[in-house]
């Protein structure tokens, strides 16, 4: 019924890169014969998911949205793959995304722009646009994304799915293609907050393949989903990301959210963070240097497209000559930042004093937990924008990961929850931030939010 679905739709949505039917359907044939020979599966054995291109699944083509990885397959399963093997799901195949996971809109995948199916004429957001507007299309029920800025939930504010990025060190990395290894977090998108934590409950967990995974049982998410219960929690509203700036019809459905939470009982202050609108130009330090170290291995020897190996140019040419073709203008972008800042004489005025940014954004996140259970903010400044409005400046592009990248950098775990729509009728997202391993948290609000 999914694949139907898909071939009725997804020609317009352009939310896959890859359909794997023949190795769906045999995990599905897996599941059934697991079932009759008596094994007790979990609650979403069977059901179908949308894998984002950027977790290896093993001999099932592999690209991060760049011509640089075409035609690779991996030789193993992530982490994240393995588990949800385990629990039965069946993965139908791989979504698209900006290329290694750069971007805010899908408009940087090698493979074309996905379409946002609550208007074609508009990004599902990005970079995993392609497994939100799968799961919005109703193309499959659930998704994985991989947040690095924003890259689950802001494709779930823009497409009105749940996006949950879980504490940094919560799901294994082991089989994430890494962008920026500080910061890469994968993590559940689906259309309602129970599905959600069952899907997290699978991919969670301690991972010893993961050397910065949490040592730690998962937080009682799928207990506090179904509890649905903001009495008495303290629930604070980020200052600093509000007003001007912000799409009006935006703030006033996040107003109207706060508005209920105080009426289900909870507690609502405002919460100042002064140093939050310092986390993008931090951010856009970070993940560039780190990613300037990570896309190293993509040296034409190892994986995927090799160009102008013809016998007369030393492995270096041929190196050049494939990066050159092989990445795109975002991904060549950020490596040349991300090199610039780590040089030796800018090291430390770019990468280091973006460290120290880091850490006072850390320390705002504790004072605030202090005095409160969760954080709340719009999860994105407005609503999907038109396709090509932004694609030719990086600066406004990045501008729609400004209320997410906080909790990035913090490690803390942070939701999306769709609360109705703006004039348009597009969808607007509610984000819900906690401290680190207090996953549990946006779950018992986003649930009550439902
Ligand atoms: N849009 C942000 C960026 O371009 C975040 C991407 C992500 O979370 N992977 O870096």
């Amino acid at each position: 019924a999914h694949y139907d679905r898909i071939a009725k739709v997804d020609d317009k949505v352009h939310a896959f890169l890859h359909l794997d039917t023949e190795g769906a359907r045999k995990q599905a044939d897996e599941v059934d014969a697991r079932i009759a020979k008596g094994e007790k599966l979990g609650p979403l054995a069977g059901v179908p998911l949308a894998l984002k291109d950027v977790i290896v699944q093993k001999n099932v083509p592999t690209t991060a949205g760049s011509k640089i990885l075409e035609g690779w397959r991996p030789p193993y399963d992530a982490t994240v793959v393995k588990r949800l093997r385990e629990a039965g799901i069946v993965i139908l195949g791989k979504t698209n995304m900006d290329e290694f996971a750069m971007g805010s809109s899908t408009e940087h995948s090698a493979y074309g722009p996905t379409h946002n199916p609550w208007d074609l004429e508009r990004i599902p957001g990005g970079s995993g646009g392609g497994s939100s507007a799968a799961v919005a299309a109703r193309m499959a029920p659930l998704g994985i994304g991989t947040d690095t800025g924003g890259s689950i939930r802001q494709p779930g504010a823009v497409t009105g799915t749940v996006g949950m990025k879980p504490t940094y060190g919560g799901v294994s990395r082991h089989g994430l293609i890494a962008f920026s290894s500080s910061l890469d977090q994968a993590g559940p998108v689906t259309r309602n907050i129970l599905d959600a934590a069952l899907l997290h409950e699978v991919i969670g967990g301690h991972d010893p393949m993961d050397s910065t995974s949490i040592d730690a049982p998962v937080p009682p998410v799928v207990e506090a989903a179904r509890a649905a219960d903001v009495s008495g929690m303290r629930i604070g509203v980020v200052r600093e990301f509000a007003g001007d700036g912000y799409q009006p019809d935006v703030s006033a459905r996040v107003d109207e959210a706060v508005a209920l939470l105080t009426k289900l009982g909870a507690e609502v202050v405002e919460v100042s963070c002064p140093h939050f609108v310092h986390a993008l130009p931090a951010y856009y330090l970070i993940a560039p240097s780190e990613c300037s170290s990570n896309l190293a291995r993509f040296d034409a020897m190892r994986y995927g497209l090799r160009v102008g190996d013809d016998g007369t140019k030393s492995a270096e040419e041929v190196t050049s000559l494939t990066r050159a073709a092989g990445f795109g203008a975002e991904v060549k972008r950020r490596i040349m930042i991300g090199t610039y800042a780590l040089s030796s004489g800018y090291y430390d005025a770019y990468y280091g004093q973006a460290q120290k940014v880091r850490t006072l954004i850390t320390r705002d996140f504790e004072a605030a937990f202090e005095q409160v259970d969760v954080l709340v903010s719009p999860t994105t400044p407005t609503t999907a924008f038109k396709i090509g409005e932004r694609v030719d400046d990086p600066m406004q592009m990045y501008f729609a990961d400004l209320c997410t990248i906080p909790s990035n950098l913090s490690g803390g775990a942070a939701m999306s929850v769709p609360v109705g729509v703006d004039s348009n009728n597009l969808p607007v997202g509610l984000q819900v931030m906690a401290p680190a391993m207090a996953d549990d948290r946006p779950y018992r609000v986003g649930a009550a939010l439902e």
